[in-house]
């Protein structure tokens, strides 16, 4: 057993079983033993080639170039208000950030001047990794750390979240007899491991949220992350108020649906979610459909989800690969190999979405269809 599931025993212990979201919150944000939180550096970094997993950003320079690219247009369409607050959610190591700055200094730099940027980011250690890759550009921008959402200052808001959604605790629940219980983890008979287990029935004058929990057979399983909605809900009605608009990229389907989606990654390899605490990536799909609708709840606009190769094919990504392959011939296969994992269908071009939130006078945000959403704009 790890340090963290030896703590999580005694937890249970004390207070009989977790909810799944409460196991997921302690395994990726236990101040000192979770996955994200611990000094790994001294180890080995949890996203990259060498660590778990790796993301769009970490695959090639062009993912954030074509953002920056994005968020300059939505700027303009703003009306080019200074400053502008640009925040990341859950930077990871920083290398978004950098390839956005890079984009933006080069081709818009009113724009860079009118940057105000930020970083919401937990870990301590992924903190020091951004302050030393963003410390590497050439012309490196001031930022701030900030601990939540809701620490950032007012005013018009740009906001980048990459692969941060998947990594909000996930709550799940099982139809038993009819009714919707909750799904918990508790100790094994040996006492030396955790295994699913059934809960309480989920109350729904206690959480209305879970009211729409659809009707289904037993040992259906549902999902749901109240974290995300209370985020979106918080993000939207800022939006609404300081203007700006979001963009969500991360996996999931487009249309909400039931079924376990929670997994454990470590190597690159899927392994069980309840073995080894705080030394596996943990992560769910994301309901995009549901946060959109949340969004609307909040008088937000939101637009898409679309699929992540839709968007960055509409951004042009073809022609900036085969501006990038001329520029140097030898990675010419490298650029395109990389590029083909970002938008094939077969690889994270169609599990992955797009989906941004602005403030409903907006215009079609690039990558977006002019008739918007592919979502009714009511719930
Ligand atoms: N966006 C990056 C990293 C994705 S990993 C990329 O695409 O490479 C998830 C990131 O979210 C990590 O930086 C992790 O530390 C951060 N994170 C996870 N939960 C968080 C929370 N509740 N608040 C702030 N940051 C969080």
């Amino acid at each position: 057993m790890t340090p963290l599931s030896l703590l999580i025993r005694r937890k249970i212990e004390a207070e009989g079983p977790i909810s799944v979201a409460d196991y997921m919150a302690l395994a990726l944000a236990h101040p000192e033993f979770g996955y994200y939180m611990r000094l790994r550096s001294e180890e080995h970094d949890p996203i990259g080639r060498e660590g778990d997993f790796v993301t769009s950003p970490e695959i090639s320079q062009v993912f954030g170039e074509l953002l920056g690219a994005w968020l300059i247009t939505a700027w303009r369409s703003m009306g080019a208000p200074r400053p502008i607050h640009l925040a990341e959610l859950g930077p990871g190591r920083g290398t978004l950030l950098a390839d956005v700055w890079r984009a933006v200094t080069a081709i818009a730099p009113d724009f860079a001047d009118a940057l105000d940027l930020h970083l919401v980011e937990t870990s301590a250690s992924l903190r020091a990794r951004q302050r030393t890759t963003l410390a590497a550009l050439p012309t490196p921008p001031s930022h701030r750390w900030h601990e939540l959402l809701d620490d950032l200052p007012p005013g018009p808001l740009l906001l980048v979240a990459n692969e941060f959604l998947d990594a909000l605790p996930v709550e799940q629940y099982v139809a038993d007899a009819g009714i919707w219980r909750q799904r918990e983890v508790a100790l094994d008979s040996a006492r030396d491991g955790f295994h699913f287990a059934l809960g309480d029935a989920v109350d729904p004058i206690r959480r209305p949220d879970l009211a729409d929990l659809p009707e289904a057979q037993d040992g259906t399983l549902a999902e749901r992350c109240p974290e995300a909605e209370r985020l979106v809900t918080r993000l939207a009605a800022r939006l609404v108020v300081d203007g700006g608009i979001a963009l969500f990229i991360d996996y999931g389907p487009t249309r909400s649906g039931v079924g376990e989606t929670l997994q454990a990654i470590r190597a690159h390899r899927r392994t069980h979610p309840l073995v080894d605490a705080g030394n596996v990536d943990l992560s769910h799909h994301v309901d995009f459909e549901r946060l959109a609708k949340i969004a609307v709840a909040a008088r937000g606009r939101p637009w898409g989800p679309i699929p992540q190769g839709l968007f960055f094919g509409r951004l042009g990504i073809a022609e900036r690969a085969r501006t990038l392959e001329a520029a140097s011939p030898a990675r010419a296969d490298a650029i395109r190999g990389a590029i083909r994992r970002l938008v094939h269908p077969g690889r994270m071009g169609l599990l992955f979405k797009v989906l941004a939130i602005g403030h409903p006078a907006q215009p079609a945000p690039p990558g977006f269809a002019a008739d918007g959403s592919a979502l009714p704009t009511s719930p």
